[in-house]
């Protein structure tokens, strides 16, 4: 449930409706991406987890599963929806009528192209806003990417990504064994 309350007396200030996007490839989801998930769910009033369509050349899942994947692991968010978007975040956001577009920074190396990312969206729509949070420390060396190679490697994925996800992996990889 979101932390910000509807005015309830009549001298209360109007508080308009705080819509955020969390944009991302999420290929696959991680515990990262859902601690920020459920930061922004108590933060905003609606969350909407946007998928990107048009970046990644060889994705490792589709659209359609990430989708899938994250619409059930936070199928008990009430406040929170997945879709997915392609062409500019910031028209995407704009159609949405978000106020605000929320990243995630892990490591100093996150930084400098988030940075460059939040000053261009607001260059292009300045009123949208770019919400950074932090997620656990255990999640903050922790990336798609290196999911997918441990994962190809052999190695243990337990604890990085949510179990429904783990499942996929294994099922992508060993298809027969399902
Ligand atoms: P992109 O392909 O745009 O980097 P990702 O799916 O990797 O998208 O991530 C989407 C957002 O989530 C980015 O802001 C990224 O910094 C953030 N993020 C990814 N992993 C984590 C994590 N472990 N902790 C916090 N934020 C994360």
């Amino acid at each position: 449930m979101a932390l910000r309350s509807r005015p309830s007396a009549p001298t209360d200030k109007y508080m308009p409706e705080i819509l955020a996007i969390y944009p991302g490839s999420f290929d696959p989801m991680t515990n990262g991406h859902l601690d920020l998930i459920e930061r922004g769910c108590r933060l905003f009033d609606r969350l909407i987890v946007a998928v990107l369509t048009n970046l990644e050349k060889e994705p490792f899942f589709t659209v359609a599963e990430r989708v899938e994947m994250l619409a059930a692991v936070t199928n008990k968010m009430e406040n929170v929806s997945v879709d997915t978007f392609s062409g500019l975040l910031v028209d995407y956001a704009r159609f949405k009528q978000a106020a605000v577009i929320l990243r995630g920074v892990r490591a100093f190396s996150d930084y400098e192209y988030e940075l460059q990312m939040a000053l261009m969206n607001r260059k292009l729509e300045p009123k949208v806003e770019t919400v950074f949070l932090m997620p656990q420390e255990e999640y903050s060396y922790l990336s798609s990417r290196m999911v997918r190679e441990i994962f190809k490697l052999g190695g243990p994925v337990k604890g990085l990504v949510p179990p429904l996800v783990e499942e996929r992996l294994h099922r992508k990889l060993f298809p027969q064994v399902s």
